[in-house]
């Protein structure tokens, strides 16, 4: 599994937010420091897309409205 060059960490930032991101390599992910977003790492090439990203668990409770393209109806969620 090749590693994401730490350079080039240093140059990426969020592309949702802008925010600062971190390389967490033993779970093979970057994660924003910002607004949380998950990014795919692949084959050491960061995948830094809003459309590719996960969000974990919200802790805000506040779901994303501005919707970069959210599936709806595929993955329906209940409203909690
Ligand atoms: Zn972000």
């Amino acid at each position: 599994m090749p590693a994401v060059a730490p350079e080039l960490i240093d140059l990426l930032i969020c592309p949702a937010c802008h925010g600062d991101i971190e390389y967490k390599e033993r779970r093979n992910l970057i994660i924003c420091t910002s607004c949380g977003l998950h990014y795919p790492v692949r084959d050491g090439i960061p995948v830094m897309l809003v459309e590719e990203a996960t969000r974990p668990t919200s802790r805000r409770g506040r779901s994303a409205s501005s919707g970069a393209g959210e599936d709806r109806g595929s993955d329906a969620r209940p409203a909690s």
